[in-house]
């Protein structure tokens, strides 16, 4: 059976010259770069061209690059070494309630720890409004921390605004932008973004590696203690091979950056289209103008997730479900719940997430399997029955009456 995998915000396969430029550094070139002699000189060599490749593409000076062992980490540095190194200054963190789970339980830890984090609302397309963030800062505010595009609903936030905001209380603006690095133009001096995340596995290299970006001036406490490496900021030994296919992986996305973002971005707005017009009682998930090229996620009336993404998997396709089920919780998405989905329609929710090796005809594909996958689930839904018989109220048509565009 041929798999058709739409989960690209999930992980992505390494591309052919993204192993190709690393197997030499598993093989030969094996050297430790903090070691002297020609061997290790040549894998010090490789990894600072990769650093000066990757802040290339985000507009930063090298030394502004520190690479970590993936996004989760370069998160967590980002806020504990901000929050650590500048406690003096103020115990106030903002954040938006739409983040990444690196980005919510680290401030978990740092409320623990005595620090106040105020974690925003966002509006029913997955945005956070400016104003909501004037409100929020106080004179001692010393990190805000809003993502650049969410991971589920692919929402892209109003960034350089954001940054100007927190500028204007003296504050320092940190973005994770795992899923719009490589994806979306960032230039960090244009956008005034003082720390960074990116993470290599989300755009074709390998998982276990990342990066922070650190404005210069920016005074961040380590995470990691040990050896010299990083300029002293980050102990242990540099993952040579995965730092060379992380910026091999970035140079390549750089250069068709523009094309392959409009390519997917043609057959990501085919699909919800094609969705809105031909399932019934189904609602976009997330702003449509606003939003990740290869983002599709909606939610469907009268199912469970699970039954969905069973039946897709039966049919080779590779997706995942807008609840947190998968991962051995009951409880709906925080993302879904913070657009102001009810639990019964946050529950049937799907996130196609489209990639390089996407196809119309793997776009179709999954469209018509998600049609009949629907009108199977819906005839044994005794739900969808009380529906039919006028006995309950659709929650999909009420979005629609509130004059909520994207629905059918
Ligand atoms: C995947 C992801 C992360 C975590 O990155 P890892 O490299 O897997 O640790 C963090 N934030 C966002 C938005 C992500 O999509």
């Amino acid at each position: 059976m041929k798999q058709i995998y739409l989960d690209h915000a999930s992980t992505t396969p390494v591309r052919a010259e993204v192993l190709e430029a690393m197997l030499p550094y598993f093989g030969g070139e094996f050297g430790n770069p903090s070691s002297i002699y020609p061997l290790g000189q040549r894998a010090s060599d490789a990894v600072a061209e990769a650093r000066e490749t990757l802040a290339n593409l985000i507009g930063a000076q090298p030394r502004e690059v520190f690479f970590t062992s993936g996004g989760t980490e370069a998160d967590n540095w980002a806020l504990k070494g901000f929050a650590h190194a500048n406690a003096a200054k103020g115990k106030h963190l903002i954040t938006s309630a739409i983040e990444h789970h690196a980005v919510l339980h680290t401030c978990e830890a740092l409320e623990h720890e005595g620090f106040e984090v105020t974690y925003l609302p966002v509006d029913e397309h997955g945005l956070v409004r400016p104003s909501d963030l004037k409100a929020a800062l106080r004179p001692d505010t010393i990190l805000v921390s809003i993502m650049f595009a969410n991971n589920e609903i692919g929402s892209i936030q109003p960034i350089e605004e954001l940054a100007a905001i927190t500028h204007e209380h003296g504050a320092a603006f940190h973005t994770d932008a795992v899923q719009a690095f490589g994806h979306e133009p960032i230039d960090v001096n244009a956008l005034g973004i003082d720390l960074l995340s990116a993470s290599a596995h989300k755009i074709y290299a390998p998982k276990g590696v990342g990066l922070l970006y650190v404005r210069k001036g920016v005074k961040l406490a380590n995470l990691l203690d040990g050896g010299q490496q990083e300029r002293g900021k980050r102990a242990t030994t540099e993952n040579v091979p995965g730092i060379v296919g992380f910026a091999k992986a970035a140079e390549l996305a750089a250069a068709e950056l523009t094309p392959e973002h409009d390519r997917q971005l043609a057959l990501r707005d085919h699909a919800i289209k094609r969705v809105l017009v031909e399932i019934p009682h189904a609602k976009l998930n997330g702003s449509w103008e606003n939003r990740l090229a290869n983002n599709v996620n909606f939610s469907f009336e009268f199912i469970e997730g699970e039954g969905m993404l069973l039946q897709l998997a039966a049919r080779g396709i590779c997706v995942s479900s807008g609840s947190a089920c998968t991962s051995g919780s009951l409880d709906p998405s925080h993302v879904l719940l913070a657009i102001g989905l009810p639990h019964e329609i946050a529950h049937g929710s799907l996130r196609l997430t489209l990639g390089r090796d996407t196809t119309q005809e793997d776009v179709d594909f999954a469209i018509d399997s998600l049609k009949t996958t629907l009108v199977n689930l819906r005839m044994m839904s005794p739900l969808y029955e009380d529906f039919k018989r006028g006995e309950v109220d659709s929650v999909i048509e009420r979005f629609a009456a509130d004059g909520f565009p994207y629905t059918n």
